[in-house]
């Protein structure tokens, strides 16, 4: 397909938030010309489901493609794959890519972030996997199909959940983590106790405060050595030690990244250039500070703002961060704000071995909500988070969820 040379609205990256970008101007009624450029060669999909489903062998990895049926096609949103953009020039309001320089009328930069390795001291060989892309979830059930032991490096909710497909595959499993705890997403280490018993009932064995000290292969087994001097031997290697912002092509244009990119509170980051999803950090104006946000629900909320904003020149709220990952059949959810100074407080169940719903208290406010299987009682308490947040706090009583029956769903 014949590449736009100067389209109304250029969006760069190709995957969850930048495609929802691309479709949530059309849902705006935005008429003008939109591109849409990736650089991977695969059609875009959503990355939630390579963990779960995909990781699982429950789907083909094609069933996390995001446009279907020619949905972009449809919507008239040139999508090309396959093309890199190396360079973004302000003041010519032009990007250069590997197809030649595109000028543009608004810019959306929507580059995500890429796994993290393993430093090359620790793993020369590259014996870790990895769990970002269609290919690599392929791979790694490849691998996980032939193996009969893993080790997960990283206790975050990836490596969490790899190891929970693991064990679901019959492998036996370690968790190898420094931090000395299970860690959530935006919960951070709050939930950690609830996590081990739960790793611990699936006969996972944990490792929390321990470092790598290196990785080998003797052709065979891979040998994980902890700092401790214990030796870990695996058919399998997996890292889920984070992300890192795809922010290196922006280098000379002057816009601020550190580590993601900088934009204000409503996702703009200069005139007419935009950025949404795992590569931004949206300005937070309660706390003064640029808070970056790596999950799928924020991605696609910065994306209505910003395409809204773009169609419309209505600004949107910011989004208020909302996070969900499975493990075990049990299902996570948080919404809100879980700073370290304030205290979890459990309103509904068994926060250690239960499903349970809890909030985030702080100056007797609730800035955050977290649910294990509690879906109804969890969107309940949602609005009192959402008060908090606007500065607008609801009145003592609308702050404590319904006392609706455990486990109660809708
Ligand atoms: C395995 C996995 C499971 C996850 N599970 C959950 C979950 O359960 N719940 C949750 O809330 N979140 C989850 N997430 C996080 C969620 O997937 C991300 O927040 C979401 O993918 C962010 O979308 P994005 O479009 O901003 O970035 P990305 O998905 O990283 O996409 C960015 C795209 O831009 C491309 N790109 C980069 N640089 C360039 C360039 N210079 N030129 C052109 N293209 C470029 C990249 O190749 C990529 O295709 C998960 C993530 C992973 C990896």
């Amino acid at each position: 397909m014949e590449l736009k040379s100067h389209p109304d609205v250029l969006i760069i990256g190709a995957s969850t938030a930048g495609c929802a970008t691309a479709e949530s101007l059309r849902h705006e009624g935005f008429t003008g010309s939109i591109t849409v450029l990736g650089n991977e060669t695969s059609a875009p999909y959503n990355r939630p489901p390579l963990s779960k489903h995909v990781l699982l062998g429950e789907w083909e990895s094609e069933k996390a493609d995001i446009f279907t049926d020619g949905a972009a096609e449809r919507a008239s949103i040139d999508l090309h794959t396959d093309v890199t953009a190396h360079a973004l020039n302000t003041a010519e309001r032009s990007v250069s890519t590997s197809r030649g320089d595109i000028s543009y009328g608004a810019l959306v930069i929507a580059t995500g972030a890429r796994a993290r390795q393993l430093p090359a001291s620790v793993d020369p060989d590259h014996v870790a996997l990895t769990l970002r892309t269609r290919e690599d979830s392929v791979l790694l059930r490849e691998r996980l199909e032939n193996s009969r032991s893993v080790v997960v490096i990283g206790s975050g909710v990836l490596g969490s959940e790899i190891a929970a497909a693991a064990r679901k595959k019959g492998c036996a499993v370690t968790i190898v983590g420094r931090s000395g705890a299970l860690t959530l997403g935006s919960v951070r280490d709050l939930l950690t106790q609830r996590l081990e018993r739960l790793h611990a009932q699936n006969d996972v064995e944990l490792r929390l405060a321990e470092g790598v000290a290196s990785i080998t292969h003797d052709g065979t087994t891979a040998h994980v050595t902890l700092t401790s001097g214990e030796q870990l031997d695996a058919d399998t290697v997996v890292a889920a030690v984070g992300a890192i912002p795809n922010v290196e092509w922006l280098e000379s244009s002057g816009l601020t990244t550190s580590p993601a990119l900088n934009c204000d509170s409503h996702g703009q980051c200069a005139e007419n250039i935009y950025a949404v999803g795992d590569v931004a950090a949206w300005h937070d104006s309660r706390t003064g500070r640029w808070l970056p946000d790596e999950h799928q629900l924020t991605a696609l909320q910065h994306s209505q703002a910003v395409a809204r904003h773009i169609a419309t020149g209505e600004k949107a709220e910011p989004p208020v961060p909302f996070f969900w990952s499975e493990l075990y059949g049990v299902r996570f959810q948080a919404y809100g704000r879980f700073p370290a100074e304030a205290e979890l407080v459990t309103t509904h169940g068994d926060r250690e071995s239960g499903d349970f719903v809890a909030l985030s208290m702080l100056d007797g406010l609730p800035h955050g909500v977290v649910a294990s299987n509690m879906s109804r009682d969890f969107r309940q308490a949602r609005p009192a988070v959402d008060a908090t947040l606007s500065g607008t706090p609801a009145p003592a009583t609308t702050t404590t969820p319904s006392t609706a029956p455990l486990g109660g769903q809708s």
